[in-house]
């Protein structure tokens, strides 16, 4: 695996970063993600190569809106295995068949994205 390989994209722009390496006047090596693309200044501090790759791949507002996404994702599963059983038991009144429409669609776009 390169340096590349583990780092996330660039959570402002999207483009793949690099580890960059520069040698300091006692001989010491220090280490700096930046991202690739010219028109953004997406970076980390300067600092040890296991720390900066670290810094560079913590993202907690992305974490927390997964858990969300995660979260709703499960509910809309609920709705259509309720509707499954409303299937199973008789006719599904109109409203529940739309509803169960819905929520298929929207798990089927996240499976997409
Ligand atoms: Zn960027």
């Amino acid at each position: 695996m390169s340096d590349t390989d583990s780092l996330l994209p660039c959570p402002f722009c999207g483009s793949n970063p690099q580890v960059y390496s520069e040698e300091k006047h006692d001989g010491c090596k220090m280490f700096e993600v930046l991202c690739d693309n010219p028109d953004c200044y997406g970076s980390t501090a300067i600092g040890e190569k296991d720390n900066v790759v670290k810094s560079w791949n913590n993202r907690p507002i992305e974490d927390a809106l997964r858990a969300e996404l995660q979260q709703a994702r499960e509910a809309l599963q609920k709705v259509v295995d309720i509707f499954e059983i409303w299937e199973m038991e008789g006719t599904p009144a109109e409203g529940q068949y739309e509803l169960c429409q819905i929520a298929r669609a929207a798990l089927a776009t996240e499976k997409q994205g």
